[in-house]
């Protein structure tokens, strides 16, 4: 579908640059479009780095155009890999889960069945199986099924949005870090005018992209706009291993751990998660992962804490992206979601075409903001 008559943008301001901000802006710099960079911190470095970082379609089974999006963006960063090469921030090498209830079990082997019924791949081994050929430190029962889902991911969030902005840069973006986006100017007919940074300096533009990431709804209140959102925090922990003992990310039971390099593990647990509006301390929190951890990969339990960030997750209040234009404010777009690490490359591609030529893809139909306060 088609908006209107749309002219080329002058000037794109992307305000915030994260994995989402970052990928609408390489896309739209691709295509010869003069893009300014705006973040109040360094790129990369917002809830982008104190994310679990998998990259997946499995836990995605709520509503099937959901899933399909997040499909969609796997092969987004299959071919993203392609055109601007692995590096330091592509991981493609499967995810594994099982569990230690037999309800929880159930429920896994029967969204395996669905997923597979989807024509997604997923294998199930045991655990003797996964410990042979896969992953030799966990410690897991010989007989567990373990679900394999060979195409899923993790992604070096930080190492990305560095990539994605430097090729930008290269290409000719503009950037200021550092300095807070405090006001959006509107001409008379409320089409975008200008962006105020906390240094004082106002930037002509005619577009902006409302990338900001867990400050989105603040960022949507400088046009006048309503995005409600959830609050909704996780605690990620990074400890440090001489050698890394796993190599994909996996849900164990009560425990998520990945590989963060060469020599760093991250941690996350939902059921940890639940604790930080109890006012649980970041470094009990951070004890609490490593010892669930020890469970499963016995040599994790000596490794040193090195940091622990607790985040909101930038979700609307529905739980959906809410990714495109909003037809009340001309030039004004939004690109706001969880699972934004998975869905960083599809959301790019997709919302640079529909600034760049009006097209709104039927993929993101479910997803547009306009749901909310049309
Ligand atoms: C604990 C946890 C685990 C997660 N696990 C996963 C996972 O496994 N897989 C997955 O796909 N997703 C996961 N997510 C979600 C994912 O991390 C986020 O959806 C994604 O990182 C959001 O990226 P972003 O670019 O929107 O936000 P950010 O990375 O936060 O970027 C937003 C940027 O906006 C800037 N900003 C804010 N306000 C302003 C302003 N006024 N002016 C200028 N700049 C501003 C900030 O400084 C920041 O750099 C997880 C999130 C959490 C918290």
């Amino acid at each position: 579908m088609q908006i209107g008559s749309m002219k080329r943008p002058e000037r794109v301001a992307v305000i915030g640059v994260g994995i989402l901000g970052s990928s609408v802006g390489w896309n739209l710099t691709r295509h010869g479009v003069k893009v300014v960079f705006i973040d109040s911190g360094q790129p990369g470095e917002g809830v982008t780095n104190w994310s679990f970082s998998w990259v997946n379609a499995s836990n995605k089974t709520a509503r099937k155009s959901y899933f399909d999006l997040n499909v969609a963006s796997m092969a987004a960063y299959r071919e993203l890999a392609r055109i601007i090469g692995p590096d330091s921030w592509w991981y493609p090498h499967g995810h594994l889960r099982w569990a230690d209830d037999p309800a929880a079990e159930a429920k896994l082997l029967e969204t395996a069945e669905l997923l597979a019924s989807w024509d997604y791949r997923v294998e199930v081994r045991t655990g003797a199986e996964v410990r042979r050929r896969l992953e030799p430190a966990l410690a897991l029962p010989d007989e567990v099924p373990v679900v394999f889902y060979p195409d899923e991911a993790w992604v070096h969030g930080r190492h990305l949005v560095s990539r994605l902005v430097g090729l930008a840069v290269a290409a000719g973006a503009e950037h200021r870090f550092g300095t807070d986006v405090r006001d959006i100017g509107a001409r008379g007919d409320g089409a975008i005018q200008t962006v105020v940074l906390s240094d004082g300096s106002c930037l002509d533009v005619d577009v902006v992209v409302n990338a900001a990431g867990p400050s989105a709804s603040h960022v949507a209140g400088l046009v006048a706009r309503h995005l409600p959102m959830r609050w909704e925090p996780g605690a990620v922990t990074r400890i440090d291993c001489a050698q890394v003992p796993v190599h994909r990310p996996m849900h164990a039971p009560h425990i998520e751990i990945r590989p963060d390099g060469d020599t760093s593990v991250a941690l996350h647990s939902r059921e940890i998660d639940a604790l930080i509006d109890a006012g649980e301390d970041p470094a009990e929190l951070a004890r609490l992962l490593r010892e669930s951890a020890r469970r499963v990969v016995p040599e994790l339990g000596n490794s040193r804490i090195t940091q622990t960030r607790v985040s909101n997750r930038p979700i609307p209040a529905d739980g959906f992206p809410s990714v495109g234009a909003v037809p009340s404010v001309p030039g004004y777009y939004e690109a706001v979601t969880h699972s934004g690490i998975t869905l960083g490359p599809i959301i790019g591609r997709l919302l640079a075409a529909e600034i760049l030529r009006g097209k709104r893809d039927q993929m993101l139909a479910d997803f547009r903001p306009e749901r909310f306060f049309p």
